[in-house]
């Protein structure tokens, strides 16, 4: 058991006044650092090249989460790995953690898996990397069970983004009063530009002639939802674990008769198995980013949602 090692309430910030905020994945580093501008260091937790889903909490990091004013997490349960490391200090830690998804009505969360509606008997109930989950009887019906786990890829939707964004301003403004003013003015330039992208990706996507897609692991119902995309099925139920030679039958059945055009891999996933089923329907294989890991830049968010854009208006227009 890792031990927490936290400082007294109301300490100085780092050594050259600057607060330090630590952030778990790419899109959490980028709204923090505009939030934050020059007032405030940003790191991410996370190597370029591991994604959470993979991630282990090492010893070292204990040292990294002690030094930090702020933690951005996004919750639910995306950081486990972190909620495990911090137990024994969980209370202390508190004081300086908060979560993209603090806040979020439940009407905003998708808990359902992707359902494969062609054999509504063949009901899917395998788990998730982050968090146990059951089926739902189907989308839309706003029914969940009582230990659900919402899917936590909030990220992917830019409306769901500027909440994040209001709530690492709000707990900037809570530890530095004094600054409040900065952070409201960075706040605001990056919400414009974030609702302007929305709009963006809204016009761009009620062009295209096909509205469904199939993607390799449950990354992207927010961002469909948003735009009203409809995603047909998930390769990989459970990321990293191959699904079974039964699921691929039903799967390659709704990509037929959904009439999918692609089949969208991620980076931090093998494309193999994607690309053997696309051969199979004589089907594209094409790359969306899931922006759990990658380079850090202020502006790789936008340019993270531009980049997928513009895979899908290549492969869905
Ligand atoms: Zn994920």
């Amino acid at each position: 058991m890792l031990v927490l090692l936290l400082g007294p309430a109301g300490k100085a910030f780092g050594e050259d006044g600057k607060i330090r905020i630590l952030t778990s994945i790419p899109p959490l580093y980028c709204w923090a650092v505009n939030v934050a501008g020059d007032l405030a260091t940003v790191e991410n937790l996370l190597p370029a090249d591991v994604g959470p889903h993979d991630y282990q909490f090492k010893p070292k990091d204990l040292k990294r989460l002690q030094n930090a004013d702020l933690i951005v997490l996004n919750g639910l349960g995306l950081e486990d790995w972190f909620t495990r490391a911090i137990q024994a200090n969980a209370a202390e830690a508190e004081r300086k953690v908060i979560h993209i998804a603090d806040g979020l009505a439940e009407t905003d969360l998708i808990f359902h898996l992707p359902t494969l509606e062609l054999d509504p008997s063949h009901s899917i109930q395998e788990g998730h990397d982050h968090g146990p989950r059951t089926q739902d009887p189907g989308p839309g019906t706003g029914h969940r069970h009582e230990h659900d786990q919402a899917n936590p890829h909030l990220w992917q939707d830019p409306r769901l983004a500027m909440h994040g964004v209001t709530n690492i301003l709000l707990a900037l403004q809570r530890i530095d009063p004094a600054h409040a003013a900065d952070y409201q003015r960075n706040a605001t330039a990056y919400l414009s530009r974030l609702a302007a992208l929305d709009a963006e990706i809204r016009q761009a996507v009620a062009g295209f002639s096909s509205h469904t897609v199939v993607t390799y692991h449950d990354a992207f119902p927010y961002f469909c939802r948003r735009y009203g995309i409809e995603l047909a099925g998930v390769i990989e139920q459970v990321p990293g674990s191959d699904p079974s030679p039964r699921y691929l039958a039903e799967l390659l059945k709704v990509i037929r008769a959904r009439k999918v055009k692609v089949i969208f891999t991620e980076p931090q996933f093998n494309p193999r198995l994607a690309k053997r089923l696309a051969d199979d329907l004589g089907i594209a294989v094409a790359e969306l980013d899931v922006l759990e890991t990658g380079a850090l830049s202020p502006d790789s968010y936008e340019d993270g949602l531009r980049r997928n854009l513009r895979v899908l208006q290549q492969y869905l227009k």
